[in-house]
């Protein structure tokens, strides 16, 4: 059995019941930076091994990884933040073990994108999750996709690209389009601004953008 284990985005009381009993329960994690987990885990005295799986093995391992569900190991998978296979490593081990007849249960829990799309005020009923942009080729393209959808969609954003980012948007879209900036969901510092394209360009231009980034933009219409 493989089970996909979302953890918190920003704040740490943001794990269910059901997500510790399971770390605690398997008899191996499969962390991406198993640093980071190890400080999740130690916070709810959990002692479950880790093991490394990451964008850069993912290939690699999948294999030997499917092999050891199929003869029986309970093993989690977990990213540094949110739900695996949310813009981050995941898909692959999961279709391998779909395609194995391994079980997989994903687990309920924290992502950033569905906070920042439900408190944008933006319609949410219907969607497009884009995640990452490409950062150069391919990059145009998928923007005037985008801005020809009829419904709202989903970008994630590096503080440092927000502007840039919010430049080509007015650019594909137009300036008076409806838009939301989620910054920091869950934690502290938590802000979602919704405007026009226009004035959130004009907002995240006079300071310096820091933390991690959702962009909901309205769709044409
Ligand atoms: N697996 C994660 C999920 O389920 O949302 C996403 C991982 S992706 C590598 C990291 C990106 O998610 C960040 O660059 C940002 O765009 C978004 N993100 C993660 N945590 C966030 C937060 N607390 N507030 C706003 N955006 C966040």
């Amino acid at each position: 059995m493989l089970y996909v284990v979302p953890t918190p985005i920003g704040n740490l009381e943001d794990i269910t019941l059901r997500a510790l009993r399971v770390l605690k329960d398997v008899a191996l994690i499969l962390a991406e930076d198993t640093r980071t987990s190890r400080k999740l885990l130690n916070h709810h005295n959990i002692g479950t091994p880790l093991r490394s799986f990451h964008a850069h093995n993912e290939h690699a391992v999948v294999e030997k990884l499917t092999a050891e569900l199929a003869a029986g190991a309970a093993i989690a998978l977990i990213s540094d933040a949110g739900t695996p296979g949310i813009s981050d490593p995941g898909f692959l081990l999961v279709r391998a073990c779909v395609r194995a007849g391994v079980r997989v249960e994903c687990l309920p829990g924290p992502t950033a994108f569905v906070p920042a799309l439900v408190a944008s005020g933006i319609p949410c009923d219907t969607f497009h999750f884009e995640g990452f942009l490409p950062h150069k080729k391919g990059r145009q393209t998928r923007l005037k996709y985008l801005a020809e959808l009829p419904h709202t969609f989903v970008l994630y954003e590096s503080p440092y690209r927000l502007v840039k980012c919010l430049e080509e948007l007015i650019v594909v879209c137009g300036p008076e389009r409806a838009a939301c900036v989620a910054r920091e969901l869950s934690k502290l510092h938590e802000e979602v601004k919704t405007a026009s394209l226009a004035d959130l360009l004009a907002h995240f231009s006079a300071k310096e953008v820091k933390g991690e980034i959702v962009v909901v933009v309205a769709g044409r219409g």
